[in-house]
């Protein structure tokens, strides 16, 4: 599996190789951020050290998430390398192939190794910090160290201590619903590195509240984004190798009076004498961001009622595409053994959902912001190095997509020329200033 030729030690996982971090390196990312929300502040000069690393040319491109555009998906993505029809997590829940619906956060729902496994199981010291606790556990497959802000302070951050990242951090962690918890987990990620020895590659994912709530400009957003930046500058002072990318867009999906602009799948097909049944893969614990509603919906029919299906719902306004499911898993590189009958895409400032009677129990909040279909897979790719021209130009007319931000960092920024060991030498360790100079 490994490999020290070059004097570099490489790592494969799903088939891709990457060479161990030369320094501390962070892929972080951000839930939920449209492009705008970065342009905005930026605009605004609340972000002075991101614009500090593109004025000084880092390296900045429009990328794309994976289809479904929710979080589990593209996360997982983003540490494996890999489209979801290999490593299996197909949205935030899913109907599986016993027709039982649940979360899609079991490590044995995860088909695929991270990249952050390969590196943990050849001794290279890495760490995973998510806001949300639901992507805890794919996160920490392969005996990764995970934490998540909202089980800060309760769970030790083992290895790196008895601690909890709370103790680490030295303040209780805010609530998953306040605006700071994304800004908590870049702390976490800081005090580990400090604390308790320098992390070879460190993943940081945030939660998109601020993004569900707050459009890209407003006074919380731009709040957040400089909380942020302020952040960034200090992982760069701490000489961290930095990826930026997101798990996918938001835009809001609300009509003039606030009210969501919605198609009802479920009742649209009874309409037309039709049973169908529609999963939402949006679908987490976190429904005050969303009320399980987003842009994207698996329906279920039977075999004979499929065809008409999909051109009554292919025909409703809003609807960008409607495909069967071995189209969709050809579209959008899915497993076709663990989507629906039917794939539902909707357009800029349109959500899903299922019937009426089933969203009056949980109704969304006002001004809905969303995400799940194609207008939310725009994101940005930022990294604070430019990668080699040649590592560049070998993948020339490939899109640039955020599961690539690892080889990016890891294969396309390492410097040419014969590096020292890398981190996780027992000989050469990396030094770092103790914390709190
Ligand atoms: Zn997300
Ligand atoms: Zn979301």
């Amino acid at each position: 599996m490994s490999s020290t030729e070059h004097s570099r030690q490489t790592v494969v996982a799903n088939g891709q190789s990457y060479i161990a971090p030369q320094k501390p390196t962070v892929v972080i990312t951000i839930d939920g951020c449209a492009v705008e929300y970065l342009t905005a502040a930026l605009e605004k000069g609340c972000m002075p050290n991101l614009q500090a690393l593109l004025d000084g040319g880092a390296f900045s491109v429009d990328a794309l998430s994976e289809m479904p555009s929710f979080t589990n998906p593209n996360n997982i993505s983003i540490v494996t390398g890999v489209a979801p029809a290999i490593h299996g997590i197909v949205g935030n829940y899913y109907r599986d192939p016993h027709g039982v619906e649940r979360q899609l956060t079991q490590p044995s729902d995860l088909r695929a190794s991270t990249i952050h496994a390969a590196l943990h199981a050849h001794g290279i010291p890495v760490l995973m910090v998510t806001a949300k606790d639901k992507l805890r556990r794919l996160l920490s497959v392969g005996g990764v160290p995970s934490v998540s802000v909202e089980k800060a302070d309760s769970l030790p951050i083992a290895p790196y201590g008895d601690a909890t990242a709370a103790d680490l951090v030295g303040r209780p962690a805010p609530h998953i619903y306040d605006w700071d918890a994304s800004i908590y987990a870049m702390d976490i990620g800081l005090a580990a590195h400090r604390q308790a020895g320098p992390i070879g590659l460190l993943y940081v994912s945030f939660t998109d509240y601020v993004q569900h709530r707050e459009p890209p400009g407003s006074a919380l957003a731009n709040q957040f984004y400089s909380a942020f930046d302020d952040r960034l500058g200090i992982y760069l002072a701490e000489g961290f190798l930095v990826g930026i990318t997101a798990d996918h867009g938001m835009n809001a999906k609300h009509n003039h009076d606030g009210s969501p602009r919605l198609i009802l799948l479920e009742d649209v097909l009874q309409e037309a004498g039709i049973k169908g049944h529609a999963v939402l893969p949006i679908t987490d614990p976190y429904t005050a961001h969303h009320g399980a509603l987003g842009s994207f919906a698996w329906v279920y029919v039977d075999r004979t009622d499929r065809d008409r299906a999909i051109e009554i719902i292919g025909n409703a306004a809003g609807v960008t595409e409607a495909y069967t499911g071995r189209e969709a898993a050809a579209a959008y590189e899915l497993p076709s053994d663990l989507i629906g009958d039917i794939a539902v895409s909707g357009d800029r400032s349109m959500v899903l959902g299922r019937s009426a009677s089933f969203h009056a129990a949980s109704p969304p909040p006002g001004h809905l912001r969303s995400h799940g279909g194609r207008y939310e897979q725009p994101i940005p790719l930022i990294l604070s190095e430019q990668p080699r021209p040649e590592f560049l130009g070998s993948r020339a007319g490939r899109p640039h997509r955020n599961r690539y931000i690892h080889d990016l960092l890891l294969n396309g920024c390492t410097e040419q020329q014969e590096a020292p060991s890398g981190i996780g030498s027992v000989q050469k360790p990396i030094s770092v200033a103790p914390f709190g100079e």
